[in-house]
């Protein structure tokens, strides 16, 4: 057996070797390393993808959720609804940019931002809900397109986890996540499910006008050469990977399958195991195993250990030379950077209890059936023993 990995770069990379490197070499001999036609090219074939009017790319996925709000012309004092449990970097750009977040508590089962507690979290100050679409899957977004439209509100989606996944209306139509809400940013972070091979992003759009303010502040606040007219940033896509992306693009909907493979594979030996909870798919299917589904896109399979041994868990994985992660450990209300008084240990009961729960299993494109029989009789042995 292979040594398991948490991500497997290198065995994806050993795959597409070839248009890679071939992608790459032009970009070389042609020499335009920032915003080239690579970058143009896989910005038109991701809007194709997408079925999104709008993709700017840009340097990251943190960029790429401080300029949406910049592009919607947040000020300062506004305030901004998210989740508790996520990653920093979405509450991160609403305090840099001096507007005010308001963390709010998550569901026990998708781990995505709770829709009554955003309802409860909405005063005549807030402009904003940035839904995390969190490990791979959609939150309930027609609940909170329905609020933000009351309210008066934009959403702007933070997608750097769930790029592929299909949102599923009540009246059964499609779209793609990052693409329901006023903008979407998504992270082309290596380990994001369409990963380059450094740093990278993209802003979505279907508004024209929006798309014309944010092309304009990734370049310095530039629409029209050395007239700045609004103040920018410099955050620009370089074009190896652009190059890198473009070759990787074709092969996304195979990456998000292989992971739904292993992911169905995990939940499939846990399904008897009292003191695990599988990932619950909530948008789209009837949750649990489903083969047919693309809501859930699996850049993190996590589980919760309802029994307290998650810490004794994860000594053990580590013995055993199984990789696993805790997305995330801490409460972002309880983070010396983003604590404040406003905060209510007791509007927190479900991130409290998943920050001591959670558990995330080796998930990539190149997982073998023998890893994952190893990780899950090694996982299931440990909690009967
Ligand atoms: C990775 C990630 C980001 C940030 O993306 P970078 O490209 O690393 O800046 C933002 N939000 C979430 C939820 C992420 O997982």
């Amino acid at each position: 057996m292979k040594k398991i990995q948490m991500v497997d770069l290198k065995g994806q990379y050993s795959a597409i070797k070839e248009q890679v490197n071939a992608s790459i070499q032009d970009v070389i001999e042609h020499t335009a390393f920032v915003n080239g036609p690579k970058v143009h090219e896989f910005q038109k074939h991701l809007e194709t993808y997408l079925g999104v009017k709008h993709v700017i790319p840009c340097a990251n996925g943190t960029d790429a959720l401080q300029i949406a709000m910049m592009g919607l012309g947040l000020k300062p004092g506004d305030e901004v609804i998210t989740a508790d449990f996520t990653f920093a970097a979405t509450v991160e750009v609403i305090a840099l940019l001096n507007l005010t977040p308001v963390l709010v508590d998550v569901n026990s089962d998708d781990f995505n931002i709770n829709v009554a507690a955003i309802e409860k979290a909405i005063t005549p100050k807030t402009k904003a809900i940035v839904p995390v679409h969190l490990f791979g899957q959609c939150a309930d977004m027609e609940a909170i397109l329905a609020l933000a439209k009351a309210h008066g509100l934009y959403v702007i989606e933070d997608n750097a986890q769930a790029i592929g996944a299909n949102y599923t209306y009540k009246d059964g139509s499609k779209a793609k996540a990052g693409t329901l809400g006023d903008v979407g940013a998504t992270s082309f972070f290596p380990s994001k499910n369409l990963g380059c091979y450094g740093d990278g992003g993209a802003i979505f759009t279907n508004n024209d006008a929006l798309a014309h303010t944010i092309r304009g502040i990734v370049n310095h606040g530039m629409y029209e050469r050395y007239h700045h007219d609004v103040v920018g940033v410099n955050s620009r896509l370089d074009s190896i990977q652009a190059a890198v992306l473009d070759a990787k693009l074709p092969k996304l909907d195979g990456y998000n399958a292989a992971r739904q493979a292993a992911a169905r594979k995990y939940t499939e030996a846990f399904k008897d195991v009292d003191q695990l909870v599988t990932p619950k798919r909530s948008n789209g299917c009837d949750g649990g195993i489903c083969d047919t589904c693309d809501c859930h896109v699996f850049h993190q399979y996590t589980l919760r250990v309802t029994n307290g041994r998650r810490d004794a868990l994860v000594a053990h994985l580590n013995e055993k030379n199984i990789p696993c992660g805790v997305y995330y450990p801490i409460p972002l209300h309880k983070q010396k950077a983003y604590a404040d008084s406003r905060y209510n240990t007791a509007d927190f009961p479900v991130t409290l209890q998943l920050v001591e729960e959670v558990i995330a299993l080796p998930m990539h494109t190149e997982l073998e059936d023998a890893q994952i029989e190893y990780i899950t009789s090694t996982i299931i042995k440990f909690l009967n023993g």
